[in-house]
């Protein structure tokens, strides 16, 4: 099988080299040249669109409502990759697959860009690398979106203004965001700010925003858990007191369905590794407003 996979991406490859290397160079002015970017997951796309605009061209690896930590690369994301003249991923592990894209493309001019890197982990149990759940805190998306602009202005020089205004613009939507999300979180009695969660993506969140982490229900995306450890959630969600537990889109439900109902507790919805088609969380912005607006809702 895995065989198989890496003769396709090869396959791709040499197709690509030998139909898709006839184009200018980027930032070319011409109209329908645009800089050809890849994101690993959705919400660094639509970071990377806010910065980019009219002139980059950005799509995503992991499909809109697809998880990154469970995510098996096709011949097509290797076409997708090797097409990028830059590469955006998150890196601490949570979308290392794309290392292999991005060897197996062959192109060599590419620019490949951890935006996670530089940021000061939170190291735990699941994580060798430290959490890579960065951008659920605001600020650390600030410092996705200025390594996206400047890579831009790097890539694509003649765009440099556009990039440099389209950031300054959306970091102070951010700086508008994070306040909000604040504001918001301290409207919630202390006490009460504790979260349990699907998958173990809220540790910045969590930090930047007040709140105690108390459990998670899939403590590994890859596996279902015991018996035992769904048990110890729902005690922990007693012994704790909470009034709600948050599920994922991206994960099913049912697991999060049985705690709650066990544990006597209400389910609410949050978005983290991906946006989705509504309107709640069809942009880094709009998620993370519906995640705080949710909270409140569910502790408040
Ligand atoms: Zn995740």
């Amino acid at each position: 099988m895995k065989g198989t996979l890496k003769s396709s991406f090869l396959l791709v490859s040499l197709v690509v080299l030998a139909f898709g290397c006839g184009g200018a160079g980027a930032g070319s002015d011409a109209p329908g040249e645009k800089v050809q970017v890849a994101a690993t997951i959705s919400v660094i796309q639509d970071l990377a669109r806010q910065v980019g605009g009219g002139r980059v061209a950005v799509t995503s690896i992991v499909p809109v409502g697809g998880s990154p930590e469970t995510f098996q690369p096709s011949p097509r994301d290797a076409g997708a990759i090797s097409e990028a003249q830059v590469v955006f991923e998150n890196g601490h592990g949570l979308d290392a697959w794309v290392g292999d894209l991005v060897e197996s493309s062959g192109n060599e001019d590419q620019r490949v860009v951890v935006l996670s890197e530089g940021l000061q982990p939170i190291d735990e149990g699941e994580h060798a690398a430290g959490n890579p759940h960065f951008w659920l805190d605001v600020a650390d998306a600030q410092r996705y979106v200025e390594k996206i602009r400047d890579t831009l202005v790097e890539v694509d020089p003649r765009g440099a203004e556009v990039y440099r205004a389209n950031a300054k613009k959306y970091l102070a939507e951010l700086e508008e965001l994070d306040g909000y999300i604040k504001k918001k979180a301290m409207s919630i009695p202390e006490e009460r700010r504790k979260l349990v969660t699907f998958h173990d993506a809220f540790p910045y969140f969590a930090k930047a925003y007040g709140f105690e982490l108390v459990g998670v229900v899939l403590e590994n995306p890859d596996a279902e858990p015991s018996s035992r450890e769904v048990a110890e959630v729902v005690r922990t969600v007693e012994e704790e007191d909470v009034p709600a537990i948050f599920t994922e889109p991206q994960f099913n439900a049912r697991l999060a369905d049985t705690i709650a109902r066990e544990a006597d507790v209400e389910v609410y919805e949050l978005y983290t590794d991906t946006l989705t088609r509504e309107q709640a969380g069809h942009s880094y912005a709009a998620m993370m407003r519906t995640d705080i607006d949710r909270i409140v809702e569910a502790l408040g």
